[in-house]
């Protein structure tokens, strides 16, 4: 290809841009914040919040970025293994998985390093600009114009590939409705979530812990709710930060004394933090509403050299935190489909199977998590009850049992797909290990 234009420069263009380089002469990445070093763009609210990164989305990490994770923990970043690593259930630790591996970092900080990684690419440039609207021609996305932004003029580029990483809020299916073509269906589930993040100056209180994730039990039939769900990762800087969530009502707010109540009725390791340490600024809120993606491959039709990547394609509740794997996988799939040699004047079905296909085991993993909640009205998929049993039964073996967390947690971690967790061996470890046998 001549040119590739990325609309959109944070984690999922900057995925999509370093792929594209195998393939098109020129890599143009339009953004209108996520070009300046700190990357601390305005379209990008929930950059302040903390981001944990799968194990899939390191491996791809490494894949693209060959180096880098020795580059993060050189720069301050951690990498937790083994003990490292706490995950707790209700309040109770779960057995070890064998592998974890977590790596401690704040996003903008990965995101910067991964921008300085793709700006060095000689064929790749970004542009600070606004992107604002598609060039259709001939029933192909052959190109994007784009709106002045600080010092550079707005212009419009020829393209032979166009992406859209423009996160959640992408304009593109308007532009597209504009233009006479149909909307992609959409899949959406109401979880009002909220979100709150505070920072705390680190010492010597946790030892090595890198990570502690507490989340609440499927059910409380097993054990009374005795913790918050909430996490901290050490991150560079010397910082601890720390993530509280609730749901609907339950929402954590801004209040830095409420914040530090709510840490005191989480596990230990979060207690301490709050007993011993120092908060370094403010509390940062999210609120996110509902889960959602888009199902290109149900069209008929759809523009040529046109493809769809990270939120804009998929935006799932970041309880389970798969957004920064998933969009690292769309280029992945991107990059399949690239191998190809694709007819630019073809619409990308082939990728857009192979997406979803990925985003398939996200969205049944994390919406059927979101409809165990009370306030969550569906849809229920066919035999969520009977699977819902099951998946409880399963978790609560997780926690006394290191096989079952093992195969659990490479669920979770999206190295396999959910249906990984219905292997008859698996389920009948679990029910030996309920039975105390
Ligand atoms: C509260 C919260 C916590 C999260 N925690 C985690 C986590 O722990 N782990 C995890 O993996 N994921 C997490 N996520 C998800 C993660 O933040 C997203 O999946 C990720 O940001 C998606 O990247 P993206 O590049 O697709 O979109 P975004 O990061 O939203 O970036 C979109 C980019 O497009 C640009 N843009 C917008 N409009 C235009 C335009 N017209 N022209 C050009 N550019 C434009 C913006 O400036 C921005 O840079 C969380 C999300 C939230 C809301």
């Amino acid at each position: 290809m001549k040119r590739a234009i990325v609309m959109g420069g944070s984690y999922g263009g900057l995925f999509a841009a370093r792929v594209a380089s195998d393939h098109a002469e020129d890599v143009v990445v339009v953004d209108p914040d996520a070009v300046g070093e700190d990357g601390l763009g305005r379209r990008v609210p929930q950059r302040h919040q903390l981001h944990a990164l799968l194990s899939t989305g390191h491996t791809q990490l490494e894949r693209w970025f060959p180096g880098i994770s020795e580059e993060l923990v050189e720069d301050g970043a951690l990498l937790g293994e083994g003990d490292d690593v706490q995950f707790y259930l209700d309040g109770r630790r779960k057995a070890p998985a064998a592998g974890a591996r977590m790596l401690g970092a704040t996003r903008p900080f990965l995101e910067n390093h991964l921008r300085r990684r793709v700006a060095a690419l000689e064929n790749v440039r970004f542009v600070r600009a606004q992107a604002t609207g598609l060039v259709v021609r001939d029933g192909r996305a052959a190109g994007v114009t784009t709106a002045a932004c600080g010092d550079e003029a707005g212009e419009t580029f020829d393209a032979d590939l166009v992406v859209d990483a423009m996160g959640r809020n992408s304009p593109l299916e308007q532009w597209l409705v504009r233009n006479g073509w149909d909307a992609a269906p959409v899949d959406s589930m109401r979880i009002d979530l909220g979100y709150a993040t505070a920072a705390f100056r680190r010492g010597n209180e946790l030892g090595s812990t890198v990570v502690a994730h507490s989340s609440p039990g499927p059910a409380s039939d097993y054990q009374p709710k005795v913790t918050e769900p909430g996490a901290l990762v050490a991150v560079e800087g010397g910082r601890w930060s720390v993530v509280l969530a609730g749901y609907a009502d339950y929402r954590p707010g801004p209040d830095r004394e409420e914040f530090l109540r709510r840490m005191r009725r989480c596990v230990d390791a979060i207690r301490t933090v709050a007993d011993h340490c120092d908060m370094i600024g403010d509390v940062r809120t999210y609120r996110f509403v509902e889960s959602r993606r888009r199902l290109h491959s149900r069209l008929n039709r759809f523009p040529g050299g046109l493809v769809v990547v990270g939120d804009a394609l998929a935006s799932v509740n970041p309880i389970y935190g798969q957004g920064l794997t998933l969009a690292a996988l769309a280029a992945n799939s991107l990059g399949a489909y690239l191998r190809t040699d694709p007819d630019p004047r073809r619409p990308a079905w082939h990728y857009f199977r192979l997406v979803e296909a990925v985003v398939d085991g996200a969205w049944q993993l994390s919406t059927a998590a979101d409809l165990a909640q009370p306030h969550v009205t569906g849809p229920y998929p066919r035999g969520y009850r009977a699977q819902k049993w099951v998946a409880d039964r399963l978790t609560e073996a997780s926690v006394r049992d290191s096989a079952v967390n093992t195969r659990y947690m490479q669920v979770v971690n999206m190295e396999l797909p959910p249906k990984a967790l219905a292997d008859p061996r698996l389920l009948s470890r679990a029910v030996r290990v309920l039975l105390g046998r």
